[in-house]
């Protein structure tokens, strides 16, 4: 039987646990803050501000929304960067992306302050990762690892597939699973026999951006998988990347979308706000 891995409710139990943590260091005079800044009009980008900005509320952070205008000047934008950077009471910074054209992205997202960079984008971070030093992990993975710990099933010396090589979620996800002991395969869209990968895995992460493209004949019996894709079926419906009609009846685990890794990715963005505040504590 098809067993669902539910992300809401996980998400649910670690907001809980982060507020019980802010509570105790505003009891020591900090309160952990993050600064968002949205440039433009994207209404995509609006809802995921929002719902930071909500989840920030939620478990007592200080929280900052900077809603610049389409026209904001790369100057500007760097400007206020800078000052966020060296803002003692802001522990995380984010620049939510996309940015409109006229502003270099790699150079917005190279101004923040690695000790700040909670989303976990910054090569400073990215290469602590690699090599298993303190490092801000990027959400989207750390909230899978989460969601497969989920199902009781073990991830040392399992055989982990995960599929997408995007800096943001395949390839920071493969060095977490790797971090966990497993033996890992990362597939993408010049691999040849995805298919006959993917039914050796115990373990599946599907972050690729192509509705219901993984289908159940694709998955081994007893698998774990996790589900990123965000995904608008022909109907407009919101769908992962994993076909989840074909996997009914089959002996898996699957995170299910929307209610799976959603939730989570805003949640250990939280996660990783509070950690750079209690870094700074000491
Ligand atoms: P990218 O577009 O950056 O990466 C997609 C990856 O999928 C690429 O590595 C690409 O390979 C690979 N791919 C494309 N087609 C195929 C194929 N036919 N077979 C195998 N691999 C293929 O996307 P992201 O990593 O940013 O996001 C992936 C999905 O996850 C999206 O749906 C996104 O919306 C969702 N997402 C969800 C989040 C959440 O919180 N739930 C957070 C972040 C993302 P190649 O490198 O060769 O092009």
């Amino acid at each position: 039987m098809l067993k669902l891995i539910d992300g809401k409710k996980l998400a649910e139990e670690r907001r809980t646990e982060i507020k019980a943590e802010v509570e105790k260091l505003k009891a020591e005079g900090i309160t952990p803050g993050l600064a968002v800044i949205l440039v433009g009009e994207d209404s995509a980008s609006q809802v995921y501000v929002n719902n930071k900005e909500k989840a920030c509320h939620e478990v007592g952070f200080h929280s900052e929304v900077y809603r610049l205008p389409e026209d904001t000047t790369q100057e500007d934008l760097l400007a206020l960067i800078d000052k966020l950077n060296k803002a003692e009471h802001i522990h995380g910074l984010l620049v939510q992306l996309p940015v409109p054209k006229h502003i270099d992205e790699q150079a917005v997202i190279h101004a923040i302050n690695p000790a700040k960079d909670v989303d976990g984008f910054l090569p400073e971070n990215m290469g602590a990762l690699l090599i298993g030093d303190e490092a801000f992990v990027p959400c989207t993975p750390k909230g899978c690892v989460d969601l497969i710990k989920q199902s009781g099933v073990e991830i040392a010396g399992k055989k982990a597939v995960v599929v997408g090589r995007s800096n943001i979620v395949g390839k920071p996800m493969a060095i977490l699973l790797l971090q966990e002991n497993a033996t890992v395969t990362i597939c993408h869209s010049k691999t040849k026999n995805l298919k006959e990968e993917l039914l050796q895995a115990d373990i599946v992460v599907a972050a690729i951006g192509k509705a219901n493209f993984i289908t159940g004949d694709m998955i081994k019996e007893g698998a774990v998988v996790i589900d990123v894709g965000m995904n608008r079926d022909e109907n407009g419906k919101l769908v992962g990347d994993i076909d989840r009609a074909s996997m009914e009846g089959k002996d898996c685990w699957l995170t299910p979308v929307p209610g799976g890794v959603g939730p989570m990715t805003i949640t250990m963005l939280m996660k990783n706000t509070l950690e750079s505040a209690m870094r700074k504590r000491g």
